[in-house]
């Protein structure tokens, strides 16, 4: 028997995680719509962006190796910790995985009771989407309609609806180097009210479209785009370049352009701006929806949206998911971390579960 006192009085609270697997995020997306998640996302995005100076910020954390990179990426306000964990394996889909797998929490920083587990390969999809929208309401021509969609693997369906829906994209003209990642999202989008053209290359997608999503996985320093492809007044979305060694845009097209970014100090190491001198000027797009900074200034201006991708963006997707899981009673409570009855009594958690086995 254990005749142990408690060192602990009060009732505790509950230390139950919500843990949301692959199977409940992709029902909570269906059952919400893929629409309605992106937009949610996109004004919870905003909402938080708009909150900048609240958040402890940081470049997220990286671990290369040759084929690949796993990253880590944390913030937190004074109320909620989020952290991401994400990885970019351009060569996986030879052997059947995808390029990017994600996982992600949310905690309780009063007392850093992690509060939700959460699949996010699904939510980062969408939460990029939303992202690129967001940045391409906010810079690009008024009246854009037609979008070059380069890259047509996993995430570039979820591009196209994002833009769509947000921006009143109507035409899309599709590139990528393999045939089959366009058969499929020719196949995805049919039905979805975009009208969408087969392009011989990236410059033949590219020419003349209001807005140029790159959305390319190689590990390497490739120029997708060249300045010969730029035609004044577009909107250029640069999604897959975004780690050390790993590029989309030419260095002459950023020199060309107004650039637009997330987070600067990650943004120089890891996005197409890792090409560019370290006074490079870029401007964080926070700013500009705070109305501090002016976005696009001229018609025919080129804008830069340089994509990595932030934590503060995965923050919002786990509470917009946490918020809609609670709502549609969705996610199972899980004993993530043990709970000894008396919190300074781990030790003793041992002795009771063994007596549990025994008996
Ligand atoms: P994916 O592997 O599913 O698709 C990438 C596609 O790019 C493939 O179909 C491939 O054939 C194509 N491609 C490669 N080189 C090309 C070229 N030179 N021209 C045309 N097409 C080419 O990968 P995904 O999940 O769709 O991710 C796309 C990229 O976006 C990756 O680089 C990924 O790391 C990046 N990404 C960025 C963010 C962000 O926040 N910025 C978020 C998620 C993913």
């Amino acid at each position: 028997m254990n005749t142990h006192t408690p060192t602990q009085t009060a009732p505790a609270p509950s230390l139950a995680t919500r843990f949301l697997d692959a199977d409940a995020m992709r029902t909570l997306v269906q059952r919400i719509g893929l629409p309605g998640c992106i937009a949610g996302v996109a004004a919870r995005i905003e909402r938080e962006f708009l909150r900048w100076g609240d958040y402890d910020k940081s470049a997220r954390l990286a671990c290369h190796s040759r084929d690949g990179v796993i990253e880590l990426m944390p913030v937190a306000d004074e109320r909620l910790f989020a952290f991401k964990y994400v990885n970019g394996h351009p060569r996986n889909t030879a052997a059947g995985l995808p390029t990017v797998m994600a996982f992600g929490v949310l905690a309780d920083v009063a007392s850093g009771a992690p509060t939700l587990l959460a699949e996010l390969t699904l939510a980062t999809a969408i939460r990029t989407a939303a992202m690129s929208a967001l940045a391409a309401r906010t810079l690009a021509r008024p009246g854009a309609r037609t979008m070059a969609l380069i890259g047509n693997g996993a995430q570039s369906e979820f591009q196209a609806l994002a833009l769509r829906d947000l921006l009143g994209v109507r035409t899309l003209r599709v590139f990528d180097t393999d045939t089959r990642a366009t058969d499929k999202l020719v196949a995805n989008l049919a039905g979805e009210g975009l009208a969408i053209q087969r392009s011989a290359s990236a410059a033949d997608a590219a020419r003349d479209a209001d807005i140029v999503t790159t959305c390319t996985a190689d590990k390497t320093r490739a120029t997708i785009l060249t300045p010969d492809m730029l035609a004044p007044g577009q909107h250029l979305n640069a999604v897959g370049g975004d780690c050390p060694g790993k590029t989309e845009l030419h260095p002459e097209v950023l020199r060309r352009a107004s650039v637009f970014v997330e987070y600067e100090p990650q943004t120089r190491i890891e996005g197409d701006l890792q090409q560019m001198p370290a006074d490079f000027p870029v401007t964080e797009l926070w700013r500009v929806l705070a109305g501090e900074r002016p976005g696009r200034q001229r018609d025919d201006e080129i804008t830069v949206f340089d994509s990595v991708g932030f934590a503060l963006e995965d923050l919002a997707a786990l509470a917009y998911f946490d918020e809609q899981a609670a709502r549609l009673g969705l996610g199972q409570p899980v004993d993530l971390v043990l709970r000894a009855e008396d919190p300074k009594d781990l030790f003793g958690s041992l002795r009771g579960a063994a007596a549990r086995l025994a008996a």
